[in-house]
């Protein structure tokens, strides 16, 4: 018989914090601290499990849960000495949601279960609190009926705003037992309404309601959005978590709140929560009061205070983590209700991992592995230009509740922020409160700003979690959602109107605030000293225990020597791709590479018809050798201005790369510096056809006398376009097959290369240049490639130069991987070029891929965009036995990467896993690579 059950209580539970898969986090959580001795309400966990069975059979379970359910409540009653449904002293039970990931206010819970018009006359009787007793069933009816029954909260609101008004009260609290009275009575009225069913009294029928409740609110949409968002698999299920209810509202020695055990927004080790008084559960995270910071707890009851600092305190050091924690407190008397690992920024994820690290509550390697690779991104992001923020005027401030500058246009639904984005508009998504329902505008926000909560709100922790800029409470707004604007500081918003918030002080700006660099960028282009930067500093610290444990080298893809110069102050050691043809669309350089182009086919064949009959000019004799003369010079006739323009275009390429590659060098301090020969299709470097074609017929109608010249020269322009012209040009003349008939490109690239290297030398400075063939499918393209290579080293560096290079290869042509061991016996070193070998491997175009790519992933056909992340389990294999064959002809062959997928630390942890040398990405990835690289060798050790 399968447990689908699990009970905790009576300082023993069945499920402890390893079976978070089965009893969800909030269950596991449950069941550690009750184990742990902390007081815990007892209760029970339907595991996970018993989901997924009602799932799979259409909503029914099987009849074990309900027998170890019936179990489970029985021993329950008995624990407490109380009965569910009870007339004079009830057993009263939270149901409460919880899957192995937390998803914030996703799912549904319902408290006060059991209460019925029986029951709450015995609680009022126990208790001598009939106000209590009220409020519990108002707000038990309220839950009930919007979770269970589907009646929308509005209704609900509405009566009560109407009994608020007719007692004169602010807040909820104000209303007296009476006026709970008629609140329940409307209730009901309501459910009757809506349900043609009274509201159901027997607690049997409520248990089942709540439970399947939390079942189906597994699959509604927003949590479906939110596991799509954050990479949740649909397959998990939730648990149920039945519990003991306490109560934060017997008044005001009762209390609830939440807190995290240090700063989740900065990380600063520090007490960090809200309660209020006299309230129960959701009061706090909902928005509707603003709570009190806890450190008035200590005020108000000391004890429990105390009591829930050393309970937190060893949290903490038990799950070695921060923990966000949910009390009660009723009357004086502490409970703790939740504990998980906290979610926090990326600012704050550094600052705990270092300084838990240097507490000595985590070893380096476990420090490392608390940091999401991700997570580091949000360092990188911009903050208020200092100079430009002191001339706007701060015009109101909030909570500072996730960092980070953000400007955007004002839009006050989550509907809008999706519409206005779509269009392409970076909007602020402000909002009275947010609510689960909010994430999808959330998510497309540059920020979030809202007038009510506080720190621990939907909308801060999402905010951080999403690493969103967010300011919260901001209680000077005065919005009007419905007109679509807002008054702050005497001032009318509207929507569209620029607004910036700065989520590290709160501040709110009615303008749109310049932006400059955030600090870690500024120390990595030498802009600020690294001592002038704690955060920096933090940011080294990790990333310097990640280089001692990761086994992957890391390189940065990089064109220009600014690029390489940020690569390697964020710790690439080598370039892995260096992109030649990027430095061809230089304002001065296209003139010379169109001029190339257009003389390319016939001044190569002029030099190569020049060149044979010159070879045969050496034997001949006679009348022979006169023949050879005259053909000799009908070729300069016919193709000598080709001959005569190509080669000098080449001439004046050549010192332009040159200067390029001795920046790169330089920059890269003696780390290998990979040099990839032309690549893309030569079309790139032209205008295109129909522009050319809307140019022409411009200057036609202007005047086709005047213009003769310029028509002329659009006119061959457009020959050559169309003689360019590809079906296919992907799998067309490019890579490799431009230098196999265009030799004399690869030479003059080659030769910018070792002149470069060469002028580095001279200056003491090591150099380590590979250059690279693309697009090599068969061994023979990279032999005779090589052979042109070598040669121009030869003729650069003559012998004794001391410059070492080695020539190389991608692997991103399938035919490549697959006869990588016919390669590798030319080849010094392989690079895969994964973005290649995905579109040809899945033979999926990387330009056409968006009509039908986002229909797969959102129809579950895919998982991931193979763009992004490498498939390992398809074009993986074809790296895997590149790998393989290309080492059991060298066994030490080098072999790296450089598609887009070495700064993804999924792929990375594929590329750690077969063997690669090295992984090269993105200068800004570079810190995301040096982590990753760092727990995939910590999750999965491999030696050289
Ligand atoms: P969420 O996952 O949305 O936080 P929870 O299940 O944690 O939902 O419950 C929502 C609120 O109700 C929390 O503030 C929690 O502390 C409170 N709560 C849940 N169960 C109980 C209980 N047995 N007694 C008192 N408060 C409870
Ligand atoms: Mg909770
Ligand atoms: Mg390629």
């Amino acid at each position: 018989m399968s447990q689908y059950v699990y009970f905790f209580g009576g300082g023993k539970a069945d499920g402890n914090k390893d079976m978070k898969d089965i009893l969800g986090g909030k269950g596991s959580g449950l069941a550690e601290m009750t184990n742990a001795g902390v007081p815990v309400p007892p209760g029970f966990t339907i595991s996970t499990q018993a989901c997924n069975a009602y799932y799979d059979s259409g909503g029914k379970l099987p009849a074990e849960v309900d027998q170890q359910t019936d179990a489970a409540l029985a021993k329950l009653e008995a624990l407490q000495g109380k009965k569910l449904g009870n007339a004079k002293d009830p057993l009263l039970v939270s149901v409460r949601s919880g899957s192995k990931f937390s998803m914030p206010g996703m799912m549904d819970t319902i408290l006060n279960l059991g209460m019925n018009d029986q029951s709450v006359e015995g609680v009022k009787a126990k208790t001598g609190n009939g106000r209590f007793a009220k409020d519990s069933y108002r707000r038990f009816i309220q839950m009930y009926g919007n979770v269970v029954l589907g009646i929308d909260k509005d209704k609900f609101e509405h009566e009560l705003t109407a009994i608020k008004k007719k007692y004169k009260a602010k807040t909820d609290v104000e209303l007296g037992e009476k006026a709970l009275d008629e609140v329940i009575a409307r209730y009901k009225v309501v459910v009757e309404k809506n349900t043609h069913h009274p509201f159901p009294q027997d607690p049997r029928e409520q248990l089942v309601g709540a439970r399947d409740a939390v079942f189906e609110s597994w699959m509604n949409p927003r949590a479906i959005t939110y596991r799509k968002l954050n990479d949740i698999p649909h397959n998990l299920g939730t648990a149920v978590n039945v519990q003991t209810m306490v109560f934060g509202n017997m008044g005001d020695t009762s209390a609830t709140g939440v807190g995290f055990t240090r700063n989740p927004s900065t990380g600063a080790k520090e007490f960090y929560g809200e309660f209020l008084q006299n309230a129960q559960g959701e009061d706090v995270v909902a928005g509707i009061r603003t709570p009190h910071p806890i450190a008035d707890l200590e005020k108000v009851m000391p004890k429990a205070y105390r009591q829930l600092r050393d309970i937190t305190t060893r949290l903490e050091r038990h799950y070695k983590d921060v923990q966000d924690f949910e009390f009660t407190i009723q009357e004086n008397t502490l409970y703790m209700l939740q504990t998980r690992n906290g979610k926090r920024t990326g600012l704050a994820a550094i600052n705990i991992a270092v300084d838990m690290c240097e507490e000595g509550v985590l070893t380096k390697k476990e420090a490392l592995l608390k940091v999401e690779p991700q997570a580091l991104d949000q360092l990188l992001h911009p903050i208020f230009d200092p100079k430009a923020r002191t001339s706007v005027p701060v015009a109101a401030k909030g909570l500072p509740a996730s960092p980070g500058a953000a400007t955007g246009a004002v839009v006050f639904t989550a509907e809008d922020a999706v519409a206005w984005a779509q269009k392409g508009k970076k909007v602020l998504l402000v909002r009275m409160e947010t609510v689960p329902d909010d994430i999808h505008g959330m998510s497309v926000a540059q920020g979030i700003l809202t007038a009510t909560g506080g720190m621990t709100s939907h909308a801060a922790v999402v905010g951080r979690q999403m690493g969103k800029p967010s300011v919260v409470g901001c209680g000077a707004l005065d919005i009007n959602a419905k007109a679509k604007t807002m008054k702050v500081a005497g001032k009318v918003v509207r929507e569209g109107d620029p607004v910036s918030i700065d989520g590290s002080t709160g501040e709110v700006m009615l303008a749109a605030v310049p932006t400059s660099a955030s600090e870690v960028i500024q120390v990595v282009e030498g802009k600020l000293k690294p001592e002038k930067s704690v955060i920096y500093q933090k940011f080294e610290k990790l990333l310097g225990w990640a280089d001692e444990v990761r086994r992957l080298g890391i390189r940065a893809n990089a064109d220009v020597p600014k690029d390489a110069k940020v690569a390697f102050g964020f710790g690439a050691r080598g370039i892995g791709l260096c992109r030649t043809e990027h430095m061809f669309f230089g304002a001065e350089r296209l003139p010379h590479v169109v001029k190339m182009i257009l003389s390319a086919a016939r001044g190569q064949r002029g030099l190569d018809l020049t060149r044979r009959l010159k070879e045969q000019l050496k034997e001949a004799k006679g009348h022979r050798a006169m023949e050879i003369r005259k053909e000799i010079a009908k070729v300069q006739k016919e193709l000598g201005k080709y001959i005569k323009d190509y080669t000098t275009a080449l001439k004046k390429l050549e010192p332009m790369q040159k200067a390029d590659f001795a920046g790169l060098f330089k920059e890269m301090h003696g780390s290998p510096v990979t040099i990839r020969t032309l690549d893309p299709p030569l079309h790139e470097f032209l205008p295109k056809r129909e522009e050319l074609m809307v140019e022409i017929a411009i200057l036609k109608t202007k005047s086709a006398t005047k213009n003769k010249r310029a028509i002329e020269t659009k006119e061959k322009l457009l020959r050559a376009v169309e003689e360019l012209h590809e079906f296919n040009p992907m799998l067309g003349h490019r890579g490799c097959r431009l230098g196999i008939t265009y030799p004399e490109l690869t030479k003059m690239q080659a030769r910018a290369i070792f002149e470069a290297a060469l002028q580095v030398a001279k200056k003491g400075i090591p150099v380590k240049p590979e250059v690279m063939i693309p697009l090599v499918g068969h061994v023979e393209e990279l032999k005779r490639q090589k052979a042109i290579v070598i040669e121009a080293a030869k003729e650069v560096l003559g012998k004794g130069s001391g410059v070492e290079y080695t020539v190389g290869t991608m692997i991103e042509v399938p035919r490549g991987a697959v006869t990588a061991d016919e390669i590798a016996k030319e080849a010094e070193f392989f690079s895969f070029g994964t973005n290649d070998l995905t579109q040809m491997g899945f033979g999926l175009s990387r330009d056409d891929a968006g009509k039908f790519l986002l229909y797969y992933l959102e129809h579950g056909l895919l998982e991931k965009d193979p763009f992004i992340t490498l498939d390992a389990s398809g074009v993986g294999i074809l790296v895997e036995i590149g790998v393989k064959k290309g080492r059991s002809v060298k066994p030490k062959l080098k072999i790296g990467v450089c598609g887009e997928h070495g700064g993804d630390p999924g792929s990375i942890r594929f590329f750690h896993k077969v063997g690669l040398d090295y992984v090269s990405c993105s200068p800004y990835r570079v810190p995301i690579a040096r982590l990753a690289a760092a727990q995939a060798q910590l999750e999965q050790p491999v030696s050289d």
